[in-house]
C-alpha cells in the first residue's frame, strides 16, 4: 500500500464529532446550575470524538481541571463559607483557571475558549461578583490581526492521525496539517510541527499518559526505536509508539 493511500484512509478514520441534537440541548436547560457546566462542556465545548484518541486523553485531561473548576465556583456562590476557605477556594479556583487555559491551547485556537454569549449567560445564571468576574477572565480574547494562531492544536490533530494510522510521517502530517499556504512546505514547517508535537508528549507524560521514554525517541529523529523495555501504561495512555514520527 502507497504512503497517499495510508495518509488517505488515516484521514477517513478521522470522523468529526457527532453535532448536539436538540433534545440534548434542551436538556442542558433543565439541569440544575452545580451540573450544567460541566454538562455543557461535554456536549459542546468539547465533545466526545473517539476516532480522535489524542484529542480524547487531552479532552479528559480538561474535563477533571473543568468539573473540579466548577465545582469550587458552585461551592463559592452556593455554600455559606467563612473569609478563610473563601480565600482559599479562590486560589484553587484561579489555579486550575490557569491549568485549564493550558489544555485548552491544546484543543481548539485560543480566540475562543469561552463564548461572550456563553459567560453571559453563565453570568445570568449566578449573580454573584467574585463569579462573575471569574468567568469573565475565560472570555476568549480575539487575537490581534497577523497574529499567529497557535499551532499547538497541529500537534495534537498530528497525534491523531498518528494513531489512526501509525505510518504516518512527519512530513505527510505537516502537508495535511501544516496552515502556511505553501504548495511545498519547508523543513522549518516540519520542524515546527516537531517542536509542537514534543511539547505535547511532554505535557502528557507529566499527565502519566504515556511513557518517558517516547520523547527521547520523538526527539532523537524518524527512525522507529528497537527498545524492549517493558513499560506499564494507565488504562486510557497513549500506546508509545503511536507517537513516532
Ligand atoms: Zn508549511
Amino acid at each position: 500500500m502507497s504512503e497517499d493511500s495510508d495518509t488517505t484512509q488515516a484521514r477517513s478514520r478521522l470522523l468529526k464529532p457527532a453535532r448536539p441534537s436538540e433534545d440534548q440541548v434542551r436538556q442542558l436547560n433543565d439541569l440544575s446550575r452545580r451540573d450544567y457546566f460541566p454538562a455543557l462542556a461535554r456536549l459542546s465545548l468539547f465533545p466526545e470524538n473517539r476516532s480522535r484518541k489524542a484529542y480524547t486523553v487531552v479532552r479528559d485531561i480538561y474535563l477533571r481541571f473543568a468539573d473540579s473548576w466548577w465545582s469550587k465556583l458552585m461551592d463559592i456562590v452556593e455554600l455559606p463559607l467563612s473569609k478563610e476557605e473563601r480565600s482559599k477556594l479562590v486560589a484553587e479556583i484561579k489555579d486550575e483557571q490557569k491549568r485549564m487555559k493550558e489544555v485548552e491551547l491544546w484543543l481548539k485556537p485560543p480566540e475562543a475558549p469561552l463564548s461572550l454569549d456563553q459567560a453571559l449567560k453563565f453570568i445570568k445564571a449566578a449573580p454573584s461578583v467574585a463569579w462573575q468576574k471569574t468567568v469573565m477572565s475565560r472570555v476568549g480574547k480575539r487575537s490581534r490581526p497577523g497574529q499567529p494562531a497557535s499551532k499547538r492544536r497541529l500537534a495534537l490533530h498530528a497525534l491523531d492521525i498518528k494513531c489512526a494510522y501509525p505510518h504516518t510521517s512527519l512530513s505527510e502530517a505537516t502537508n495535511r496539517l501544516c496552515p502556511c499556504g505553501r504548495q511545498k512546505h519547508l523543513p522549518q514547517c516540519r520542524d515546527q510541527l516537531r517542536q509542537q508535537i514534543i511539547k505535547l508528549v511532554k505535557f502528557l507524560r507529566e499527565h502519566g499518559l504515556i511513557s518517558s521514554g517516547s520523547i527521547s525517541r520523538l526527539g532523537s529523529g524518524n527512525r522507529l526505536n528497537n527498545s524492549t523495555t517493558p513499560v506499564k501504561y494507565s488504562p486510557n495512555s497513549l500506546h508509545p509508539c503511536n507517537l513516532l514520527f
